[in-house]
Protein backbone atom coordinates (compact mmCIF):
# COMPACT_ATOMS: atom_id res chain seq x y z
CA UNK A 1 0.00 0.00 0.00
CA UNK A 2 1.20 3.34 -0.83
CA UNK A 3 -0.19 6.56 1.14
CA UNK A 4 -1.77 7.51 -3.21
CA UNK A 5 -3.86 4.43 -2.49
CA UNK A 6 -5.12 5.72 0.62
CA UNK A 7 -6.52 8.49 -0.67
CA UNK A 8 -4.34 11.23 -0.09
CA UNK A 9 -4.19 14.21 -2.26
CA UNK A 10 -1.19 16.18 -4.10
CA UNK A 11 -0.58 18.18 -2.12
CA UNK A 12 -0.06 16.14 1.24
CA UNK A 13 1.72 13.49 -0.86
CA UNK A 14 4.28 15.75 -1.82
CA UNK A 15 4.98 16.98 1.72
CA UNK A 16 5.50 13.27 2.43
CA UNK A 17 8.00 13.01 -0.04
CA UNK A 18 9.66 16.03 1.43
CA UNK A 19 9.85 13.88 4.91
CA UNK A 20 11.09 10.94 3.01
CA UNK A 21 7.95 8.72 3.97
CA UNK A 22 7.24 6.21 1.33
CA UNK A 23 5.20 3.35 3.15
CA UNK A 24 2.22 4.15 5.70
CA UNK A 25 2.72 2.32 8.78
CA UNK A 26 -0.21 0.20 10.13
CA UNK A 27 -2.03 2.71 12.04
CA UNK A 28 -1.74 5.07 9.32
CA UNK A 29 -3.06 2.48 6.52
CA UNK A 30 -5.98 1.55 8.87
CA UNK A 31 -6.89 5.39 10.37
CA UNK A 32 -6.47 7.73 6.89
CA UNK A 33 -8.96 6.01 4.82
CA UNK A 34 -12.01 6.07 7.81
CA UNK A 35 -10.26 9.55 8.62
CA UNK A 36 -10.98 10.87 5.08
CA UNK A 37 -14.23 9.43 5.09
CA UNK A 38 -15.22 11.56 7.99
CA UNK A 39 -15.54 8.83 10.64
CA UNK A 40 -14.83 9.70 14.01
CA UNK A 41 -11.93 7.27 14.92
CA UNK A 42 -10.41 5.48 18.35
CA UNK A 43 -6.81 4.67 18.10
CA UNK A 44 -5.18 2.10 20.40
CA UNK A 45 -1.96 3.25 20.05
CA UNK A 46 1.43 4.09 21.38
CA UNK A 47 3.66 6.90 20.81
CA UNK A 48 6.23 5.55 17.61
CA UNK A 49 3.35 3.56 15.78
CA UNK A 50 2.87 7.12 12.91
CA UNK A 51 -0.24 8.13 14.95
CA UNK A 52 0.31 11.80 14.31
CA UNK A 53 0.36 11.54 10.80
CA UNK A 54 -2.53 9.46 11.11
CA UNK A 55 -4.50 12.08 12.03
CA UNK A 56 -2.55 14.89 10.88
CA UNK A 57 -2.64 13.89 7.37
CA UNK A 58 -6.58 12.84 6.35
CA UNK A 59 -7.60 16.36 8.77
CA UNK A 60 -5.49 18.11 6.88
CA UNK A 61 -7.02 16.96 3.41
CA UNK A 62 -10.66 17.20 4.68
CA UNK A 63 -9.52 21.05 6.15
CA UNK A 64 -8.59 21.61 2.47
CA UNK A 65 -11.92 20.03 0.61
CA UNK A 66 -14.25 22.10 3.23
CA UNK A 67 -12.46 25.13 2.04
CA UNK A 68 -13.91 27.61 5.16
CA UNK A 69 -12.49 30.99 6.12
CA UNK A 70 -9.95 30.69 9.54
CA UNK A 71 -12.66 31.89 12.41
CA UNK A 72 -12.14 34.72 14.47
CA UNK A 73 -10.64 33.91 17.51
CA UNK A 74 -11.14 30.28 17.41
CA UNK A 75 -9.90 27.03 14.61
CA UNK A 76 -10.94 24.45 12.63
CA UNK A 77 -8.79 21.80 13.93
CA UNK A 78 -8.34 21.32 17.95
CA UNK A 79 -5.53 19.12 18.87
CA UNK A 80 -5.62 18.48 22.44
CA UNK A 81 -2.33 16.78 23.95
CA UNK A 82 -1.16 15.99 27.59
CA UNK A 83 2.41 17.65 27.65
CA UNK A 84 4.12 20.71 26.30
CA UNK A 85 6.93 18.56 24.67
CA UNK A 86 4.28 16.48 23.00
CA UNK A 87 2.06 19.84 21.89
CA UNK A 88 5.13 21.44 19.99
CA UNK A 89 6.23 18.24 18.06
CA UNK A 90 2.87 18.07 16.82
CA UNK A 91 2.65 21.34 16.14
CA UNK A 92 6.14 21.13 14.46
CA UNK A 93 4.64 18.18 12.07
CA UNK A 94 1.47 19.84 11.44
CA UNK A 95 3.35 22.98 9.71
CA UNK A 96 5.55 20.17 7.71
CA UNK A 97 2.33 18.55 6.71
CA UNK A 98 0.30 21.61 5.99
CA UNK A 99 2.68 24.17 4.84
CA UNK A 100 2.02 22.92 1.17
CA UNK A 101 -1.74 23.12 1.82
CA UNK A 102 -1.34 26.11 2.96
CA UNK A 103 -2.87 26.07 6.44
CA UNK A 104 -2.05 28.14 9.46
CA UNK A 105 -0.56 26.74 12.59
CA UNK A 106 -0.24 27.52 16.25
CA UNK A 107 0.59 26.14 19.56
CA UNK A 108 -0.10 27.67 22.58
CA UNK A 109 1.27 25.73 26.05
CA UNK A 110 1.24 26.10 29.84
CA UNK A 111 4.48 27.88 31.10
CA UNK A 112 4.81 30.68 28.79
CA UNK A 113 3.13 34.26 27.79
CA UNK A 114 -0.78 34.06 28.30
CA UNK A 115 -0.37 38.06 26.82
CA UNK A 116 1.66 36.10 23.96
CA UNK A 117 -0.81 33.57 22.96
CA UNK A 118 -3.80 35.65 23.01
CA UNK A 119 -2.05 37.57 20.50
CA UNK A 120 -1.28 34.50 18.72
CA UNK A 121 -5.27 33.45 18.85
CA UNK A 122 -6.91 36.71 18.23
CA UNK A 123 -6.73 36.59 14.30
CA UNK A 124 -7.65 32.68 14.88
CA UNK A 125 -6.18 29.75 13.14
CA UNK A 126 -6.58 26.58 10.74
CA UNK A 127 -4.50 24.07 12.84
CA UNK A 128 -4.43 24.73 17.10
CA UNK A 129 -2.38 22.37 19.48
CA UNK A 130 -2.98 23.27 23.22
CA UNK A 131 -2.38 21.54 26.14
CA UNK A 132 -6.07 21.52 27.89
CA UNK A 133 -5.31 23.89 31.17
CA UNK A 134 -3.75 26.37 29.40
CA UNK A 135 -6.33 26.29 26.18
CA UNK A 136 -9.34 26.70 29.18
CA UNK A 137 -7.89 29.76 30.53
CA UNK A 138 -7.85 31.67 27.21
CA UNK A 139 -11.21 30.18 26.94
CA UNK A 140 -12.48 31.65 30.17
CA UNK A 141 -10.54 35.12 29.33
CA UNK A 142 -12.65 35.24 26.30
CA UNK A 143 -9.75 35.04 24.23
CA UNK A 144 -11.01 32.11 22.26
CA UNK A 145 -13.72 29.84 21.59
CA UNK A 146 -14.35 26.58 20.60
CA UNK A 147 -17.45 27.76 17.89
CA UNK A 148 -14.84 26.98 14.55
CA UNK A 149 -14.14 23.56 15.35
CA UNK A 150 -14.52 21.13 12.24
CA UNK A 151 -11.72 18.48 13.32
CA UNK A 152 -11.19 17.65 17.47
CA UNK A 153 -8.33 15.55 18.32
CA UNK A 154 -7.77 13.75 21.87
CA UNK A 155 -4.01 12.64 21.51
CA UNK A 156 -2.67 10.26 24.44
CA UNK A 157 -5.90 10.80 26.38
CA UNK A 158 -4.89 8.39 29.47
CA UNK A 159 -1.51 10.56 29.70
CA UNK A 160 -4.42 13.36 30.02
CA UNK A 161 -6.62 12.06 32.65
CA UNK A 162 -3.49 11.19 34.48
CA UNK A 163 -2.63 14.68 34.85
CA UNK A 164 -5.84 15.59 35.81
CA UNK A 165 -7.40 17.25 33.11
CA UNK A 166 -10.91 15.39 33.06
CA UNK A 167 -12.66 18.54 33.95
CA UNK A 168 -10.93 20.57 31.30
CA UNK A 169 -11.80 17.81 28.79
CA UNK A 170 -15.36 17.49 30.18
CA UNK A 171 -15.67 21.39 29.77
CA UNK A 172 -14.24 21.34 26.27
CA UNK A 173 -16.54 18.71 25.23
CA UNK A 174 -19.19 20.58 26.11
CA UNK A 175 -18.27 24.04 24.46
CA UNK A 176 -16.73 22.16 21.12
CA UNK A 177 -19.51 22.31 18.19
CA UNK A 178 -21.72 18.77 17.79
CA UNK A 179 -20.93 18.26 14.42
CA UNK A 180 -17.54 17.78 14.36
CA UNK A 181 -15.45 14.59 13.78
CA UNK A 182 -13.51 13.34 16.78
CA UNK A 183 -10.34 11.39 16.64
CA UNK A 184 -9.62 9.84 20.11
CA UNK A 185 -5.69 8.20 20.92
CA UNK A 186 -4.99 6.41 23.85
CA UNK A 187 -2.26 3.78 24.41
CA UNK A 188 -4.77 1.99 26.88
CA UNK A 189 -8.28 1.54 28.02
CA UNK A 190 -8.90 1.41 31.51
CA UNK A 191 -12.84 2.21 32.35
CA UNK A 192 -12.39 5.80 32.74
CA UNK A 193 -10.89 6.10 29.12
CA UNK A 194 -13.62 3.67 27.69
CA UNK A 195 -16.22 6.14 29.24
CA UNK A 196 -14.25 9.29 27.98
CA UNK A 197 -14.64 8.28 24.34
CA UNK A 198 -18.18 7.34 24.53
CA UNK A 199 -19.02 10.91 25.63
CA UNK A 200 -16.60 12.22 23.09
CA UNK A 201 -17.03 9.91 20.15
CA UNK A 202 -19.97 9.27 17.76
CA UNK A 203 -19.89 5.34 16.80
CA UNK A 204 -15.97 5.33 16.00
CA UNK A 205 -13.71 3.23 14.05
CA UNK A 206 -11.43 1.33 16.10
CA UNK A 207 -8.12 0.80 15.23
CA UNK A 208 -5.48 -0.99 17.55
CA UNK A 209 -2.00 -1.09 16.53
P1 LIG B 1 4.59 9.23 16.08
O1 LIG B 1 4.14 7.88 16.52
O2 LIG B 1 3.51 10.01 15.40
O3 LIG B 1 5.23 10.01 17.20
O4 LIG B 1 5.71 9.02 14.96
C1 LIG B 1 6.92 8.34 15.24
C2 LIG B 1 8.05 8.68 14.26
O5 LIG B 1 7.88 8.00 13.02
C3 LIG B 1 8.16 10.15 13.93
O6 LIG B 1 9.51 10.52 14.02
C4 LIG B 1 7.68 10.25 12.51
O7 LIG B 1 8.33 11.31 11.84
C5 LIG B 1 8.01 8.90 11.93
N1 LIG B 1 7.06 8.43 10.89
C6 LIG B 1 5.71 8.51 10.94
N2 LIG B 1 5.15 7.92 9.87
C7 LIG B 1 6.15 7.44 9.12
C8 LIG B 1 6.21 6.71 7.87
N3 LIG B 1 5.10 6.37 7.22
N4 LIG B 1 7.43 6.37 7.39
C9 LIG B 1 8.55 6.70 8.09
N5 LIG B 1 8.57 7.39 9.25
C10 LIG B 1 7.38 7.76 9.77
Amino acid sequence: TTFADLGLSQPVLQALDMKGYTTPTPIQEQAIPAVLKGRDLLGIAQTGTGKTAAFMLPSIDRLREADKQIPFKSCRMLVLAPTRELAVQIADSAKDYGALAGLKVQCIVGGTSVGKDRNKLHRGTDILVATPGRLLDLIDQKAFNLNGIEVLVLDEADQMLDLGFIHALRKIRELAPKDRQTLFFSATMPKAIKELVSGFCNNPVQVSV
